[in-house]
């Protein structure tokens, strides 16, 4: 057990890369705090989390709302008196070419991808701090490394992950604190569900390891970074892509 009884929050837990993470941290002993926006979901995944022996908390929370951010950081510290892993996975996605896109659209996933990365991290970095300890783990995209026609706004809130990852590592270094982005590549889920067959085929053919990653090839990576064993790595961009960017 990597993480017996560490207290780990991931946000967009309720599917995908988020679930399959959360589920991969408890399995190495950790404590969770699985948040979405849909609150039901979230409790309900808390409690099937709670059911297989781990202690869960589900919080409904938009994390682009610093209201929202607050209340989730308040909850966990009432539930658990720390945090020790904080996971930035909620991510969204509003495509379009950009002499077209809407400004809305621009707003929607900078706000969540970006923002909502900033808020979790400030709100949890207190706590850390004081423990003088903690991981912090964005969810970037190989797409904010290369860029990505049609989605200006999506590679750009990724890209931004990056710079903030590194100056939050460097903000955080003295208290213990690391700070790393993982980059993944195109990943089996409800995102890349919307794919046709030619593009599916186009897409592996640009990928060494000729296949689009599984969820499960994250979570081990995020495991990784949240363990004792990764402790001299911080301010880093993991890329977990088949090769896709090297
Ligand atoms: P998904 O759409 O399946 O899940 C996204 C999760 O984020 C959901 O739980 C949703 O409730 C939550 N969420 C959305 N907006 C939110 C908000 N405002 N506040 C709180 N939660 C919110 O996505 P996924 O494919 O599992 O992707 C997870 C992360 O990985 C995202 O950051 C995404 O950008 C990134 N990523 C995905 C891929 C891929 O191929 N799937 C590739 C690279 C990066």
């Amino acid at each position: 057990m990597l993480l017996k009884d560490k207290v780990a929050l991931v946000t967009g837990a309720t599917r995908g890369i988020g679930r399959c993470v959360a589920l991969a941290l408890a399995a190495q002993g950790a404590h969770l705090v699985v948040v979405g926006t849909n609150a039901e979901k979230a409790v309900e995944f808390a409690a099937e989390l709670e059911q297989s022996g781990t202690q869960a908390l589900g919080v409904g929370a938009d994390v682009s709302l610093a209201a929202d951010v607050e209340r989730l950081v308040d909850r966990t510290k009432e539930c658990f008196g720390r945090i020790d892993v904080l996971v930035n996975n909620a991510g969204v996605t509003r495509d379009g070419l950009m002499l077209r896109m809407k400004e809305v659209d621009w707003d929607t996933v900078i706000d969540v991808n970006l923002k909502g990365a900033f808020l979790c991290t400030r709100g949890v970095a207190r706590l850390m701090t004081k423990q003088r300890s903690g991981r912090i783990i964005n969810i970037s995209s190989v797409v904010g490394q290369m860029g990505n026609p049609g989605q200006a706004n999506y590679c750009a809130s990724k890209a931004g992950l990056h710079g903030l990852t590194r100056s939050n590592a460097r903000e955080l270094a003295k208290r213990q604190i690391t700070v790393n982005a993982i980059a993944p590549g195109f990943i089996e889920t409800d995102m890349t569900e919307f794919l046709t067959e030619q593009q599916r085929t186009e897409l592996t053919s640009q990928i060494p390891l000729e296949r689009l990653g599984h969820v499960d090839d994250i979570a081990a990576t995020v495991v990784f970074l949240a363990s004792d064993q990764a402790g001299y790595i911080t301010g880093q961009v993991i890329g977990v892509n088949g090769g896709m960017y090297m």
